[in-house]
């Protein structure tokens, strides 16, 4: 679509684009010399002072495509207000919003520019402080800049770009009612709008950006589904609790491993699964929703200087964080929505690093890996760890609506030599029969019946 350089020019700098040497030299210091696909497409467009609907695959430098044409623009031009903030970048979680930030202090931290930022869960007036001290940028949640809006802490009338990133998450956290007060609170002509989305296919994204972009160009770096080639994923079928927690205990103890992130379904099976792996000897921490910001943030901070193997966690780890030290990545539970799986997988293989991606599919499982199977378009062949092969195979749809399970199908070295062929058929689970037992739900032990524990709560970020 730009076609800046032809086959066998040298690859494109960051120092070809009008960049201020300021931050050019910023990235210098942060030894990032060569744009990614996506800042090669991005930058020009942003940098053009135009509207861009950008769809990019995770870990793919997206964050730089947007915070360097942001700091471009507010070098070089003339600020509208002198009061109002002039960059707002919004972003679905606090843990995403403080990356951002970070990276966004870097390249600051080289000019007199202020920047802060506003997350659901610090203090309320503290930030009414900070605001009044009139930053140039500001990195947020959604939630906490529209109270601050409604209780007139920070008016919008002179911001010049509004960023929003992960934009379909947002959506999905029901955020477009403060997103549409944002974007009214700041609806003039010379405002500038740059949407990231994971998918740009979405009915609800296309709404959301009639209302907020002004005739965007569109970027789509490789389709959200598209094979991440850093990373080898792997299924292995299983029967019950138990038998997850012997397959990732065998997992975590491969020598090779670096640092494992582990998802589960539930808030309550992080807290859970993380001390079961503490008294395994792991050193692992536990990170949910509803910790408070400061844990959380202590929990990921301690985490990216390595100070724990492994952190058990929901999907509020899932989306954008950049851990390079992250080998492995288990799927404990599948996640409930495919799009989620493409995240997840996307916190190992980070910056051409390697990565294993291993997901446990028991019988509650399998609606969600089918899914994941379409979503990718791939048929995944599963594994088998010997010793620890699965009697569940899969659930196949039989004559009616009734789900039964399938013919064993996993491919295993061992299980070819040894022919090992079930003497009886597998016996049916009348849970699965209906079809509706499925999914993200966590499994339970088979002894121990437990309540029923409620699911993750994926509108808590403000
Ligand atoms: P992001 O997709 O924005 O989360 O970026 C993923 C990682 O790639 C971050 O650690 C960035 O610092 C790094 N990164 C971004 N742009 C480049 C680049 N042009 N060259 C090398 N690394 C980069």
């Amino acid at each position: 679509m730009f076609g800046y350089y032809f086959l066998g020019d040298p690859p494109l700098q960051f120092s070809d684009f009008s960049l201020d040497k300021r931050l050019l030299d910023s990235l210098k210091h942060m030894g990032i010399t060569t744009p990614t696909e996506i800042q090669e497409q991005a930058l020009p467009i942003a940098l053009a002072g135009k509207d861009l609907m950008a769809s990019s695959k995770t870990g793919s430098g997206k964050t730089l495509a947007f915070l360097l044409p942001a700091m471009q623009r507010i070098i070089s031009t003339r600020a509208l207000s002198k009061k109002d903030p002039r960059v707002l970048i919004l972003l679905p979680t606090r843990e995403l919003a403080q990356q951002v930030y970070g990276q966004l202090r870097l390249l600051v931290a080289n000019t007199q520019y202020k920047a802060m930022s506003v997350l659901g869960g610090e203090n309320f007036n503290d930030q009414a402080k900070g605001l009044a001290r009139e930053p140039h940028f500001i990195v947020a949640t959604p939630g906490r800049i529209a109270d601050h809006l409604q209780q007139r802490h920070l008016f919008l009338n002179g911001l010049e770009l509004l960023i929003l990133d992960e934009a379909d998450r947002m959506l999905d956290l029901g955020f477009a009612p403060q997103l549409k007060a944002i974007n009214d609170a700041a609806d003039h002509k010379r405002r500038q709008t740059l949407m990231f989305s994971a998918t740009l296919d979405h009915q609800s994204i296309n709404d959301i950006a009639t209302t907020l972009l002004n005739n965007p160009s569109h970027v789509a770096i490789g389709a959200s589904y598209a094979e991440h080639k850093d990373i080898e994923q792997k299924m292995l079928f299983a029967d019950h609790l138990d038998h997850k927690q012997a397959l990732l205990s065998h997992l975590l103890k491969q020598p090779e491993n670096k640092q494992t992130i582990v998802f589960t379904a539930t808030r309550a099976d992080t807290e859970r699964l993380a001390s079961l792996l503490a008294e395994q000897g792991f050193s692992t921490s536990a990170l949910s929703g509803e910790l408070k910001q400061s844990a959380r943030n202590q929990i990921m901070d301690q985490f990216s200087r390595g100070q724990q193997q492994i952190l058990v966690t929901t999907d509020v780890a899932s989306r954008g964080l950049d851990l390079i030290n992250v080998s492995l990545v288990v799927n404990f539970d599948m996640p409930k929505f495919a799009e989620e799986y493409v995240h997840r997988i996307g916190r190992t293989g980070r910056a051409g690093a390697k990565g294993v991606a291993v997901s446990l599919v028991g019988p509650k499982d399998w609606q969600s890996f089918l899914q994941v199977q379409s979503f990718l378009r791939k048929t995944f062949e599963f594994s088998t760890i010997d010793g620890l092969a699965a009697k569940f195979s899969g659930l196949t749809k039989q004559a009616g609506t009734k789900t039964v399970n399938a013919k064993p199908k996993a491919k295993s070295a061992t299980a070819a030599k040894t022919k090992q062929k079930p003497k009886v058929a597998p016996k049916r689970d009348k849970r699965f029969i209906t079809g509706v037992d499925v999914g993200d739900a966590p499994m339970r032990r088979k002894a121990k019946p437990q309540p029923i524990i409620e699911q993750e709560n994926k509108g808590s970020e403000d």
